[in-house]
């Protein structure tokens, strides 16, 4: 076997120039469940934008107003927390599936494959032809057919670009919001339309040129997977102890000497990133499962049990047994586990409203008034997260020598809103200890829950 695989990337020849990859199309039994999963997460990506839940977008990124809303529940700029919350259980949860099933999400669900194998490539397959008649068409000189068909090709891509990029957008500014102004002229909302360029291009870049290059040279998840995975970690590996020594053979003529790989090289020629799964485990390797399609479309033929390339274990495929359970996903399972409720339970827990004090930088700390009088002007920050306007009772609890002035006491603020309203904290001088003297103020909001906002005062020690 060749150890070239180890220092070399296929996509890349000897001279450092970029090999094209035309991977072929085999149909078979994952073929045919990936495309009903790709199609339902597509459905997904394009549909939830036009999905409206309590009256707002599903799912909005609303950054303008720095607030995010997610089924409902809307998440303010001051919620960086929650978001820190579903960055870990989204690390966890990536750790402990790929202890499990390896590089499943690439093969399946990651959109760089979702678009690029059953949006883009099937274009291109319509357009140009199988793996062979790209390739000829690659090959031959420019003329009319050449032109006619890229020509086409690359206006069908930038119209499915133009949907994705427009649906990427609309999680941003609204479905609907979008939908009015792709109805005025581009000129009169510039920012929106050039950022639909921007991503269309992007995307062109990606699905039309780039392509697997993403996943073997950028994307850190195939370099992660050295440290995630584990022998018995599920992977797509070849059978070398049934398959070698591979050779040509035809169906009956096995006479024992050979294994079940005939060296057809189907498995390669259909790797979307251009490996050989028969090398063993591999980076470049996105687990797409199409070489088993292949191998197994193979096995058939020649009357061979298929299975020769398929989902196992590393531990499995050189014939030593298969532990599912084991010290490490165990490990990253019950992380995982405590993670997810200590999230539940903070996600439940959320107040619907929040109080703060600000004190600037260069806010004077306190003024002396007349006789032994001190005040402190402070600045409080309420924001109101729920969908109902409410109004906010401020009262000092502690020491009730120290007066609250604020505006309007209860002082409302509408729903969704945050506002900064000034307080005045008068106190006698006698209340403070060395400057300073600790306040306990009670908040009381008209829905019924209340805070107590603890400070300080401040005055000349
Ligand atoms: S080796 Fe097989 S599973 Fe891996 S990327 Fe190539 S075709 Fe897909
Ligand atoms: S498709 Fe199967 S039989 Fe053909 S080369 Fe690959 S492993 Fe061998």
């Amino acid at each position: 076997m060749s150890e070239d695989f180890r220092e070399t990337l296929y996509t890349v020849d000897k001279q450092g120039h970029r090999r094209w990859v035309y991977p072929g199309l085999v149909k078979g039994w994952f073929f045919t469940r990936r495309q009903v999963v790709t199609t339902v997460l597509m459905a997904i990506y394009l549909v939830m934008p036009w999905l409206q839940i309590g009256g707002e977008q599903a799912i909005f990124l609303d950054l303008p107003h720095r607030r995010f809303v997610f089924f409902g529940s809307v998440f303010w700029a001051t919620d960086t927390f929650y978001l820190v919350l579903i960055f870990g259980a989204l690390a966890l949860s990536l750790f402990f599936f790929t202890a499990l099933f390896g590089r499943l999400w690439c093969g399946w669900a990651c959109p760089e494959t979702v678009f690029l194998e059953f949006l883009f490539r099937p274009i291109e397959r319509w357009v140009e032809g199988d793996s062979a008649q790209r390739q000829r068409l690659d090959r031959a000189p420019w003329n009319a057919e050449k032109i006619r068909k890229k020509f086409l090709k690359y206006v069908l891509f930038a119209a499915t670009a133009w949907i994705l990029a427009s649906t990427f957008l609309a999680y941003f500014i609204g479905a609907h919001v979008l939908l009015h102004m792709m109805s005025a002229a581009p000129w009169e909302n510039p920012g929106p339309f050039l950022a639909t360029l921007f991503l269309m291009g992007l995307m062109l870049f990606q699905f039309g040129w780039f392509r697997e290059q993403f996943c073997t040279v950028i994307c850190p998840y195939a370099r992660f997977q050295s440290v995630l995975l584990d022998l018995n970690s599920l992977v797509i590996g070849y059978d070398s102890r049934r398959g070698e020594p591979r050779g040509k053979h035809r169906k009956g003529d096995h006479d024992g000497t050979k294994g079940d790989c005939i060296d057809c090289g189907l498995c390669v020629r259909v790797c979307p990133t251009g490996i050989d799964i028969r090398n063993g485990l591999q980076l470049e390797c996105i687990n797409c499962a199409a070489c088993i399609d292949a191998c197994n479309s193979v096995m058939v033929q020649i009357g061979k049990p298929q299975g020769l390339i398929r989902y196992a274990s590393e531990n499995e495929l050189t014939g030593k047994a298969w532990r599912w359970l084991r010290p490490r996903p165990i490990i990253y399972g019950c992380i995982l586990i405590a993670y997810l409720v200590f999230f539940a339970y903070r996600i439940s827990t959320r107040p619907m409203w929040e109080v703060e004090v600000v004190r600037g930088a260069h806010d004077v700390p306190f003024t002396a008034m007349e006789g032994d009088k001190i005040s402190n002007h402070l600045t409080i920050r309420i924001s109101n997260k729920s969908r109902e306007r409410l109004s906010f009772e401020f009262h000092v609890e502690e020491p009730t020598t120290v007066q609250a002035v604020i505006p309007v006491n209860p002082f409302p603020v509408d729903s969704e809103q945050l506002q900064n309203v000034p307080l005045f904290l008068n106190f006698d001088k006698q209340v403070l200890h060395a400057g300073r003297a600790p306040v306990r103020i009670l908040v009381k909001s008209s829905d019924g829950s209340s805070s107590i906002l603890s400070l300080s005062v401040l005055g000349p020690e």
